[in-house]
């Protein structure tokens, strides 16, 4: 890429909402300052305040007066249903904005993020509207003499934690259907990544929804997410982040209640590869799961499980399409590469790269960081062969763009390779063979498997994790129903 390549926009005049967003007034949090970094050139962005726990005492109590007054929960489905519709229209007027917060701050290319995140997220936002007015219970059996019925109710205050790997909608995805439920929603994005979500909650405001139902609080996770997760005013807590923040997550919310928690988190997902496959389509897929926003998604498919048949053929074909990549700023039209989100994290990735060649294994494309490209943390599409199943490099979530290469000469043996990982978030299965499909699909440990596909491509199919990739689910209609409670009514007649 040259200097001469058009800008999608300028990334200097993109003025950012800033500060928490408590009852509809953006106002700056009570907590320890820290830099927003644009992960592309390594700029600072602002400095903003955290929410501390006053902020979140305030965003608390703001909430659950809401909650118990009805104001939303009260309202008729269909009526809310309404504010939905309108709220995504108000997104929809606004997409350039949204395109450019959501890109700055992020590891997202704009040129994605308008054809991809934000309508994504306004689809998520219809799709939880539309379901909101078909909530019902069961009439049961009852002996006769009795009605006997089950109803749905929403939990109350809801505190969502989300990451900075895809700002909105990851954080939509909890909002929309914790909000269409009835529940009042106190959103903590990741401190990397606020902008976007900050605007999309003005919004909601704007079509109807009650300000003290929806606020939003930037901050660190151990200050602010610490703050809501054990705050005893939070009925119940949808997290999204790594395994070990997961973990520490679920613990403070078993300490200070019970209160119900869902998890999404880490995955270190394979792709199984068999002889049949059409190689070049496959490569492409497969090359195209390790490059997008630079690996740094879920369920990147980052482990490769290739029949050994063709095993150099394709890996040959992976590492041309590795190759193609054009690394530079997320606002540029022809980036194609984002950078990683920190440097902070482009360490960690050669750290564990260091672990695996010390283990044995051969990193035979990439390995490390581009030099000279504006001065962000780009990292080269990396390949990594002659690997044992206990090498870090296949167990270890790098969340950065590389794969792991493993081979196998019987379908038992790629079900035993891909299923021995403490995750279980997703799988790849490629052949032409519909039995061979199904029994992976059958065997495969994972929350989800794609065959002859990789990656969600409808809403309306649940994702969540096996294993230490979490439980719960976002999407679909089960990301729905997570976030009301059942009640069971029987009355006695006659
Ligand atoms: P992270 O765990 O560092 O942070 C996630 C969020 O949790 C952030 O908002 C952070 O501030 C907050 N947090 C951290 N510690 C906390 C604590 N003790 N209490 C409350 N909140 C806390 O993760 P990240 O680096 O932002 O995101 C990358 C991770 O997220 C990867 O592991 C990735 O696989 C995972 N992820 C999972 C899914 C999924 O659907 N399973 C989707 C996207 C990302």
């Amino acid at each position: 890429m040259t200097n001469s390549d058009p800008d999608l926009f300028d990334p200097e005049t993109v003025s950012f909402p800033s500060g928490c967003l408590i009852a509809g007034e953006l106002r700056e949090g009570l907590g320890d300052p820290f830099p927003v970094i644009r992960p592309s050139d390594g700029k600072i962005i602002l400095t903003m305040r955290g929410a501390d726990l006053s902020d979140v005492d305030r965003a608390v109590e703001v909430a659950t007066q809401a909650f118990r007054s009805g104001t939303w929960r009260g309202v008729r489905p269909v009526d809310r249903a309404r504010i939905f519709r309108r709220w995504a229209y108000l997104a929809e007027q606004h997409l350039d904005e949204l395109v450019q917060l959501e890109a700055v701050a992020s590891t997202r290319l704009a040129s994605e993020a308008r054809v991809a995140d934000i309508p994504k997220a306004i689809e998520i936002i219809r799709y939880y509207g539309e379901l909101m007015s078909r909530t019902h219970g069961d009439v049961l059996g009852s002996g006769g003499n009795a009605l006997n019925f089950t109803q749905k109710e929403p939990y109350g205050v809801v505190a969502a934690i989300s990451p900075w790997n895809m700002p909105i909608i990851l954080s939509t995805i909890k909002l929309a259907p914790a909000l269409a439920a009835g529940n009042a929603v106190i959103l903590k994005p990741s401190e990397f990544t606020p902008f976007s979500i900050i605007r999309l909650a003005q919004l909601a405001v704007e079509a109807g929804v009650p300000a003290a139902c929806i606020s939003v609080l930037p901050g660190t996770g151990p200050i602010t997410g610490h703050a809501l997760v054990t705050h005893p005013g939070i009925d119940y807590v949808t997290f999204t982040g790594s395994t070990q923040s997961g973990s520490v997550v679920m613990g403070d919310a078993a300490r200070h209640g019970p209160k119900p928690v869902s998890l999404e988190l880490g995955g270190k997902s394979p792709q199984l590869v068999f002889a049949d496959a059409d190689i070049d389509i496959v490569a492409d897929t497969v090359a195209r799961s390790v490059i997008r926003n630079a690996g740094q998604i879920c369920f990147a498919g980052t482990r490769l499980i290739v029949d050994q048949k063709i095993a150099n053929e394709f890996t040959d074909a992976v590492r041309r399409q590795l190759l193609t990549v054009v690394p530079g700023p997320t606002w540029k039209q022809a980036s194609t590469l984002s950078p990683v989100i920190s440097e902070k994290q482009s360490e960690r990735i050669l750290d564990i790269l260091r672990q695996g060649k010390e283990a044995g294994a051969e990193i035979t494309l990439g390995g490390g960081l581009y030099e000279n490209v504006s001065g962000g943390w780009f990292f080269k599409p990396t390949m990594v062969e002659r690997l044992e199943q206990d090498n870090p490099i296949v167990q270890e979530e790098v969340f950065g763009p590389v794969l792991s290469v493993q081979t196998f000469s019987d379908p038992e043996e790629a079900l035993s390779l891909a299923n021995d990982s403490q995750y279980g978030l997703a799988a790849g299965v490629y052949s032409a063979n519909l039995n061979t499909a199904l029994h992976c699909a059958h065997k495969l440990q994972a929350g989800t498997v794609w065959v002859n596909q990789y990656g969600p491509d409808d809403i309306a199919s649940p994702i969540g994790g096996f294993k230490k990739s979490g439980f719960g689910k976002d999407f679909g209609a089960d990301g729905y129903d997570k976030y009301l409670r059942l009640k069971n009514v029987r009355i006695k007649f006659g």
